[in-house]
């Protein structure tokens, strides 16, 4: 592109914009990064308006699941352009939506019956936060509460922000926010509870060290116990990110806390709402994280990879139980009062049933265990590096945690802004990733080829190398 051109772009965002998630300061400073004009994409590239190809190793931000410009979800989101864009979804009812909740019910755990629409993984959760809320209602209960998990994200519409358990994005709503109980992140690198038994450096051998996931475990768990006897009678539901909590660094849960965790909620008789928003559709290795231990929760919210990155859709899907409940006279006011503008927009519609049909007729998930495993090679190799702390991945999820020491797990100080100078650094390399603090993410295409995992893995070696 004419440097002309791209200078008077880069000044009129620059003049305008204001970009989530950022500090417009080092924006405007062009620091840590120029800002990158992205001009098109295919397959696992993004490319700038010079031509320019980057390897998209977070999936747009974790939402484009089988690679950009995908053929088939072009086609059919082409097709349905022509028929119509958008309807509102109050009193009417199209095909897409009709088809869609047919293909997600067949595929959710069966104990889900009814799909509600909304437009992104914070309205996801929030329509599952207001249900339980109602449903507890018509039970003649008045419940207020809410139980969450230190690290928790799930959004950032207020109600979502108050189930969230991320100190740097939620205290500062704090005052603002209903309230919520938070139980211990079970975060085995840094577990509060097993400082003393850690084994540092966190080397290939001991980084899946059954004894301290264990332990981590059973003290998170007691945790999530004492809360519930406790106050068991004033919360209307639990809310967790199933098997990993994504957006706090990739904290991997150990294996079973999952299931401890829905099974103390069916004993305490609490609706149990997952927020599958980053882990549904494969990127877990299975289509939904909860089926690695066999969940059957009360409510799914899902988001992001729906329709394969092309276009804002969530659905919270829940159980006979729960719709039951809303039914009644037009006159007695059940009714749940909760609707987006965009509610079931049939172009997200029409994606999202493609990337379903592709996720079924391709096999994707079948083949995409094998690249899992290559992935999982790659990251034991960088474990070895003396600047990477922990590993945590779940099929093609992972956190990598760099730190300023290994023998003892001490952090670089935020200051450095270490893992944000490796993500430019690493644009150098052609390559696109984004660190959450001094953890840096990868966050795979499931159609990812093995060949562009590794060179992700080596580019991120060379400049831990740098460092
Ligand atoms: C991203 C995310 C959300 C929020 O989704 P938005 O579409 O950004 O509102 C909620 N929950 C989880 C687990 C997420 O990863």
């Amino acid at each position: 592109m004419d440097n002309k051109i791209k200078t008077a772009l880069t000044n009129s965002d620059k003049n305008n914009i204001w970009h989530p998630f950022t500090q417009m300061a080092d924006w405007l400073n062009d620091d840590p990064c120029k800002p990158l004009i992205i001009d098109r994409a295919k397959g696992s590239y993004l490319y700038d308006v010079d031509g320019k190809k980057y390897l998209d190793g977070i999936s747009s931000l974790w939402v484009t699941l089988l690679g950009h410009k995908n053929p088939r979800i072009d086609k059919a989101v082409k097709k349905q352009i022509d028929k119509v864009s958008h309807t509102t979804f109050l009193g009417l009812t199209h095909k897409p939506a009709i088809d869609l909740s047919e293909k997600l019910l067949k595929i959710l755990p069966d104990n889900l019956k009814k799909i509600f629409y909304s437009d992104d993984g914070s309205t996801a959760v929030e329509i599952a936060l207001k249900m339980a809320y109602q449903y507890w209602q018509f039970k003649n209960e008045k419940r207020s509460f809410f139980l969450s998990l230190k690290n928790a994200y799930h959004g950032d519409t207020i109600g979502a922000v108050a189930v969230g358990g991320t100190d740097l994005f939620h205290s500062r709503f704090r005052s603002l926010l209903f309230k919520s109980f938070f139980a211990m992140s079970p975060y085995c690198y840094r577990c509060v509870y097993r400082k003393k038994e850690i084994k540092f450096p966190v080397t290939a051998e001991n980084f899946k060290d059954h004894n301290i996931q264990m332990h981590c475990r059973g003290q998170c768990i007691k945790e999530v116990e004492s809360i519930l006897v406790k106050n068991n009678k004033k919360i209307a539901a639990a809310v967790i990110e199933p098997i990993n909590q994504a957006a706090a660094g990739m904290i991997i849960m150990p294996k079973g806390y999952l299931k401890e965790y829905a099974n103390l909620c069916n004993q305490y008789g609490i609706p149990l709402i997952c927020d599958e928003v980053a882990t549904g559709f494969g990127r877990t290795g299975k289509m939904f994280a909860v089926e690695h231990e066999n969940i059957k929760p009360d409510f799914i919210c899902l988001s992001k990879g729906i329709t394969g990155g092309y276009m804002p859709l969530a659905v919270t899907a829940t159980t006979n139980e729960i719709y039951s409940a809303f039914l009644g006279k037009y006159e007695e006011f059940k009714t749940f009062f909760h609707g987006h503008s965009y509610t079931a927009n049939p172009l997200a519609c029409t994606a999202a049933n493609a990337v379903i049909d592709t996720l079924n007729q391709n096999k994707i998930l079948q083949k995409l265990q094998s690249k899992i495993k290559h992935l999982e090679k790659e990251l034991t190799s960088l474990l070895e590096h003396y600047r990477v702390g922990n590993i945590r991945h779940c099929g093609v999820m992972a956190g990598i945690e760099i730190v300023e020491d290994k023998k003892t797990g001490k952090p670089y100080d935020s200051k450095l802004k270490t893992g944000a100078k490796i993500c430019a650094n690493l644009r150098k390399h052609g390559i696109i990733i984004r660190n959450l603090g001094n953890t840096l993410v990868l966050f795979l295409h499931l159609t990812m080829t093995n060949r562009e995992t590794s060179k992700i893995i080596s580019a991120i070696k060379i400049e831990l190398d740098n460092l």
